[in-house]
C-alpha cells in the first residue's frame, strides 16, 4: 500500500512538472522572438531546392542522353531494333507448322484432336499474328500448341 501511494505521487508530481514545464515554456515563446515563421519558410525553402536538385538529376540520367544522341547513335539503334525484328519474324517463321504435320502426333503418330486453347496461347497467336490450334493425342495423351500462317480460309483464329 506504501508503494502504491508513493507511485501515485510521484505521477502526480510528473504531471505538475510537466505542468509548470508547459506554462513557462509558453510564457517565454510569448516574451522572446524566435522566429518560427522564417525557420519555416526556410524549412521550405531546403526542401525546394532539394526537389530542384532531384529533377535537374533525373532529367541529366534521364532525358538528356537522348536529346545529346548523336546520328550514328540513333542509326545504330535503327539497326538493332532491325536486328530484333528479323529475329521475331525468325522465330515466327520456325513456329509455323504445316497443316499436315499439324493432325499427326509427333510421337506415335496417331490422328490428332483438336482442343480447347488456353488465355495465353490465344494471346501468344494473336502477338505473333499467326492462327493457332491446340491439339491433343488420346493414344499418348501429347499435346502441344501449333501456329499456322493466318490465311483467309482458316477463320478460326
Ligand atoms: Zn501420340
Amino acid at each position: 500500500m506504501k508503494g502504491m501511494k508513493r507511485t501515485a505521487g510521484q505521477s502526480n508530481f510528473r504531471n505538475e512538472l510537466i505542468i509548470t514545464g508547459l506554462l513557462l515554456g509558453g510564457i517565454s515563446l510569448l516574451y522572446t522572438d524566435i522566429p518560427f515563421h522564417i525557420m519555416i519558410q526556410s524549412i521550405i525553402h531546403r526542401l525546394g531546392e532539394a526537389t530542384v536538385a532531384a529533377k535537374e538529376f533525373l532529367v541529366s540520367i534521364l532525358i538528356e542522353p537522348f536529346v545529346q544522341l548523336e546520328f550514328s547513335d540513333l542509326v545504330g539503334i535503327l539497326m538493332i531494333s532491325i536486328a530484333i525484328g528479323l529475329i521475331i519474324l525468325q522465330i515466327r517463321k520456325k513456329m509455323i507448322t504445316s497443316s499436315y504435320e499439324s493432325h499427326t502426333c509427333p510421337f506415335c503418330e496417331t490422328k490428332l484432336h483438336r482442343i480447347h486453347r488456353s488465355k495465353w496461347q490465344l494471346w501468344l497467336s494473336k502477338a505473333l499474328y499467326l492462327s493457332s490450334g491446340y491439339f491433343h493425342c488420346e493414344t499418348c495423351s501429347h499435346s502441344s500448341l501449333r501456329f499456322y500462317q493466318k490465311a483467309p480460309h482458316l477463320h478460326e483464329g
